[in-house]
């Protein structure tokens, strides 16, 4: 059956059939194409080369929304740790189509993409004819498979803020290790300066509809000497036991999700220990 694409050559011109007409935009069509609505008119952006650009300013990094994940990869520029999460998505042939954008805009709780971005505070730009909204990630995804967009708008920038972070980790725990989408995701980070933690930040993908980061707690770890943080290390990790509250799904059930997400709470901080510590 034939597909009722439009394909602008421009980002003004994809603006304007955004505007005029009822369009469902798309970039690589791993998420889009999947569950494809035969009866609708798709918006084709995957070859703007406005929305393909990574750059770097005093702002943070600014990723264009239809980077695919293969083009990350080949950045120099690009976050460690994002380009560790990109890694580990899917199989080349879905890195060469999928983008940053389409996995922020699929609002899916297993976008592995999107614990990163939350570690970095990430902004989003929303462009229209009428003009630019910025709204944070956290905002933007309301709850599964919902966002924040107006339906004459496109996801253009995304604006990683800029981080001191020393020490990172990520985990991406699936049923195998490759095409596999995420039981759990975790990334995290943390800023050890002169034997303290300045900076302590921990994020998921897959336990909750939406992606979770609990900044209070990261607070009660900022400020204090490794020593502090090995002894108060089983206290962290209750203190997110009692907040996560993961949901059951095809994938795995909440207690497994509960279960191993300590785990790698527990394990994210030895790691700063060994790395930091004087041991
Ligand atoms: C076999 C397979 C394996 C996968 N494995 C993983 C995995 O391991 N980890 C993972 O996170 N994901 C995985 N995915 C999901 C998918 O590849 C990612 O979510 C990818 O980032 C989607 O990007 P896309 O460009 O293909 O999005 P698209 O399908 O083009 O679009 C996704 C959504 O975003 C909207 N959209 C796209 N561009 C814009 C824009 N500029 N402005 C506004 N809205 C927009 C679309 O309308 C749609 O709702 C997998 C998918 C497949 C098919």
């Amino acid at each position: 059956m034939a597909i009722n694409n439009r394909k602008p050559q421009s980002l003004n011109e994809a603006l304007r059939i955004r505007h005029d007409c009822e369009v469902i935009p798309y970039m690589g069509g791993t998420d889009v194409m999947v569950e494809r609505d035969p009866k609708a008119s798709f918006l084709f952006l995957g070859d703007l080369p406005e929305l393909q650009q990574l750059t770097r300013d005093a702002e943070g990094w600014h990723l264009g929304s239809g980077l695919t994940f293969s083009s990350l990869l080949a950045e120099e520029d690009c976050p460690d740790l994002l380009r560790e999460a990109v890694s580990r998505i899917a199989s080349p042939a879905i890195r060469n189509l999928g983008t940053i954008g389409g996995n922020i805009c699929n609002a899916s709780p297993a976008g592995d993409t999107l614990p990163v971005l939350l570690l970095y505070d990430t902004d989003l730009v929303l462009k229209s004819l009428k003009g630019e909204r910025r709204v944070s990630l956290d905002a933007f995804i309301v709850s599964r498979k919902h966002i924040d967009l107006r339906s004459d708008e496109l996801l253009v920038d995304i604006i990683m803020k800029p981080k001191a972070y020393n020490h990172f980790y990520y985990e991406k725990i699936g049923s195998r290790r490759a095409m596999s989408i995420s039981k759990i995701a975790m990334a995290a980070a943390a800023e050890i300066q002169k034997g303290t933690v300045a900076d302590f930040a921990i994020s998921f993908a897959s336990m909750y509809k939406t992606p979770l980061r609990f900044k209070d707690l990261e607070e009660t770890v900022k400020g204090k000497s490794l020593d502090s943080l090995e002894a108060m290390k089983q206290d962290v990790v209750h203190a997110y036991g009692e907040r996560l509250n993961p949901i059951s799904d095809l994938r795995s059930t909440a207690d497994y999700r509960k279960g191993v997400s300590l785990k790698l709470i527990g394990d994210f901080i030895d790691t700063i220990l060994e790395t930091f510590g004087q041991g």
